[in-house]
């Protein structure tokens, strides 16, 4: 361990973090397809300072910062608008998608548990639903019956029926599932619930805005949000195609009978009646008032062209995916999200491909099963695809010639 240093000036403080960020990855340029999404520098610079303006402001106790309560029903206010929510819908933000998918799973346990008495709940979800389920159920002590999905990568609905039993509390789809992109069907899945008057979920974390804005735009996408009976929640992240600073989400529900079950409260303790929406005690006002200022700035029109864009660009990456021997995608992109693998797996190795786009300053995700990897577009990259292209071109050329093999990686990081 190093000591803790002397006191430092601000500027020398600025310049070392200058410094250590200048390996990361320029997702500015459009160099990262995941992680980081970006709606352009003025955008950027209105986040950074309505954040700057709450960094210390506490969402705890909004008694003390009304202005946060009124931010978070703004917010939570539009959400449920795309979501055709209706009038009884009721959420909070939350901190990013595994908050919110944690909840969920926390809610359904907790309504399980309150209505019907159920000591050993499970949840049934296809294998492509999102790995904060998983965290859900080991934190809060369910079973996760994870059910194949079909050759198109969907959940697989009867199999998913037949998977559910009595102390099932929950069952999800995803819209899109992250893996490969493909909207999962959530009328079919959610007459399930219906019929058993079960929780379902479905995760729109990275899909919820943008499937709002296709189908505006003329695509046709099946229903998948409120409008669907037996949804009872969704999940949207907002500091992904919300284009905002990290740490922003919601969790909708249906009502708030069924928000209910999703919060906390306690006076088992010397410190009076503690409650709380999320897993969070103290909660950042930053993430909360960024997220409400660049939904002000972009507004209704600037979500539609940023859907139109990243959409488009997302059809002329497919584009030049298919037309790379090598390479195969594993669906059709229903959404802004491609996986590929090789044509060959044999005679051709995905992540040394990944290993030689980073080389060239290019981030990709890696996936298995199967070895495949997996950008996420958005509006960022309709000015750079054509110089990724090249240097896809040149590094699938190297990889093919040399026979190199790569690294997996992992998707989070434990270190
Ligand atoms: C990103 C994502 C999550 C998890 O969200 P975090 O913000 O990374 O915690 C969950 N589900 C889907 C479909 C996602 O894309």
């Amino acid at each position: 361990m190093e000591s803790f240093p002397a006191s430092s000036s601000a500027q020398s403080i600025l310049t070392r973090l200058d410094e250590l960020r200048s390996n990361d990855v320029r997702w500015r340029d459009g160099r990262a397809f995941t992680l980081a999404y970006s709606a352009g520098p003025e955008v950027e610079a209105l986040a950074a300072d309505a954040h700057r303006r709450f960094a210390t402001e506490n969402a705890l106790n909004t008694d003390a910062f009304p202005s946060l309560r009124t931010i978070q029903a703004e917010v939570v206010a539009f959400v449920g608008a795309w979501l055709d929510a209706g009038p009884d819908g009721a959420g909070f933000m939350t901190s990013g998608g595994t908050e919110s998918l944690l909840l969920a799973v926390k809610a359904a346990r907790e309504r399980g548990r309150r209505e019907r008495s159920i000591t050993q709940p499970n949840i049934v979800l296809p294998t492509s639903a999102h790995a904060a389920f998983e965290k859900g159920c080991y934190y809060f002590g369910l079973e996760s019956r994870r059910v194949d999905v079909g050759e198109d990568w969907r959940a697989d609905v009867d199999a998913m029926a037949d998977a559910v039993d009595d102390n099932t509390v929950l069952i999800a789809g995803s819209a899109p599932q992250y893996p490969q992109g493909v909207i999962d069907p959530i009328s079919a899945i959610a007459a399930i619930a219906a019929e058993r008057g079960i929780n379902c979920h479905v995760d729109a974390c990275m899909g919820g805005i943008t499937l709002t804005y296709l189908r505006r735009l003329g695509y046709e996408i099946p229903q998948w949000n409120f409008e669907v009976p037996g949804v009872t929640s969704i999940s949207v992240d907002l500091h992904k195609y919300g284009y905002t600073t990290k740490g922003a989400s919601v969790l909708m529900h249906r009502n708030k009978v069924l928000r209910s079950y999703q919060t906390y409260l306690t006076d088992n303790w010397l410190g009076g009646l503690y409650g709380s929406s999320g897993i969070m005690g103290t909660k950042g006002g930053g993430p909360m008032a960024a997220a409400w200022a660049v939904m002000h700035m972009l507004g209704d029109d600037g979500y539609l062209r940023l859907t139109r864009e990243a959409k488009e660009t997302c059809d002329r990456l497919a584009a030049i995916l298919d037309s790379i021997p090598e390479l195969t995608l594993r669906a059709r992109p229903e959404v802004t999200l491609i996986a590929f693998g090789a044509t060959d797996p044999d005679a051709f190795n995905v992540f040394a491909l990944a290993d030689a786009l980073w080389r060239k300053g290019w981030y990709v995700d890696r996936q298995s099963p199967p070895d495949s990897l997996h950008c996420m577009v958005n509006a960022v990259h309709a000015n750079h695809l054509e110089e990724f292209e090249i240097d896809l071109r040149a590094c699938v050329a190297e990889v093919a010639s040399a026979g190199s093999s790569g690294d997996q990686g992992s998707y989070g990081t434990i270190e």
